[in-house]
């Protein structure tokens, strides 16, 4: 039989979170460790959209992540005797004749079927929000409460493994050894803060800054996610969440009235309501060039790995790629080329 290995994973954001759960599902002990400084995952509104409005094509993988992500979420709640994963329509407001014509263009290939809604007279009628070009409705489209996910996987995690809630410290690791504890394989999974990791700095993971708001609004409708410019997330109660920016190489994760008035600007391509802003949040999202996470092994520290570079679209990317990791790492199965960070050359 063979030994169970044991491993230290540093950084409990989702990244860290999903590498976690797929290893003790391996039957692997996990140790993770988090400062509770969390500046991407938490403050993630968490949807998940099978398409790309601006270029109106479908997400990277789109096919292979969503069917997975489905099973994924619907297991932990189950395990976890909670319900963090929920559908939501969203509805696209064209921003222009030309966009109309580009998606009744895609709605009618075979490979968009799936997420897209033949655009309809309804479509053209919808008077919610302003619809001036008509608008069209997405299939397979979902979001998580971000925070009772966290909550409810820590705790989780923490029942079949150890956590330690302090900061990695990296003068105590030495070889396999991170304060006298020896560990099989450490997988470093910190979200922007990569660029405080010597062995991995190398890496081109970019900073970039998003905030969200949400208001109070009497007119919006909350059985729907409207887009067009920004979206638009109902919350119950007449509460929504509006977002969010983009600011890119931007490490600051205070919130700003600069980017508020960003954000209502977009909303005022929706709806003329003046609304309440009830609150503000401020994220730094792991982002790189080529818009594919960065996940693979040290090329000299071989038992040194990191899952990283998720970008904007974690909540769909990660259930399917920690996986994709850990099958990896245990049963020696290739990684896809597109992630791997050996893409990348570390210059001495
Ligand atoms: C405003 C905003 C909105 C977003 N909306 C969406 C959305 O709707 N849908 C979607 O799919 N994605 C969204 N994202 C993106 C998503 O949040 C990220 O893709 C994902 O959360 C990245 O997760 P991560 O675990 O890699 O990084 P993080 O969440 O940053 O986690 C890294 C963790 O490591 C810890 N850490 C780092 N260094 C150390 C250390 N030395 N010692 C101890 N702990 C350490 C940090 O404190 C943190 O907890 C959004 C992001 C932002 C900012």
């Amino acid at each position: 039989m063979s030994k169970k290995k044991s491993v230290l994973v540093v950084g409990a954001g989702l990244s860290g979170i999903c590498i976690s759960l797929q290893l003790q599902e391996n039957n692997c002990s996990v140790t993770l460790v988090d400062n509770g400084v969390n500046f991407s995952s938490r403050v993630a509104v968490g949807m998940i959209n099978p398409l790309v409005f601006r270029r109106m094509t479908k997400s990277w993988r789109v096919d292979d992540f969503l069917p997975y992500l489905k099973t994924f979420y619907s297991t932990i709640e189950k395990q976890t005797d909670s319900h963090f994963f929920f559908p939501v329509p969203i509805r696209r407001l064209f921003s222009s004749e030309q966009e109309r014509d580009f998606w009744l263009k895609k709605e009618k290939r075979e490979d968009f079927q799936p997420y897209m809604n033949k655009v309809s007279s309804e479509d053209y009628a919808y008077d919610q929000g302003k619809n001036p070009f008509g608008s069209g409705r997405v299939n397979e489209t979902f979001f998580l409460d971000t925070e009772l996910f966290y909550k409810k996987t820590i705790t989780y995690i923490e029942h079949k493994g150890i956590i330690l809630r302090e900061e990695f410290d990296f003068n105590s690791l030495k070889d396999n050894n991170y304060n006298g504890v020896k560990y099989d394989e450490i997988i470093f999974c910190q979200g922007y803060l990569n660029k405080d990791n010597s062995y991995f700095n190398y890496l081109p993971i970019d900073p970039t800054k998003g905030q969200v708001i949400t208001i109070k609004s009497k007119s919006l409708p909350e059985d729907v996610s409207l887009n067009r410019k920004c979206f638009i997330l109902p919350k119950g109660e007449q509460k929504f969440k509006v977002g969010s920016t983009y600011e890119w190489h931007n490490t600051t994760t205070h919130i700003t009235e600069e980017s508020k008035l960003h954000i209502l600007e977009n909303l005022s391509y929706i709806i003329d309501e003046k609304v309440e802003v009830i609150e503000q949040i401020a994220g730094v999202r792991p982002t790189v060039k080529d818009r594919r996470p960065v996940i693979g092994t040290h090329p000299e520290y071989k038992n040194y790995h990191i899952f990283n570079g998720l970008g904007a679209k974690g909540y769909m990317l990660a259930p399917l790629l920690s996986k994709e990791f850990v099958d990896y790492l245990i049963f020696g199965k290739e990684l896809d080329k597109e992630i791997d960070i050996r893409r990348f050359n570390k210059s001495e």
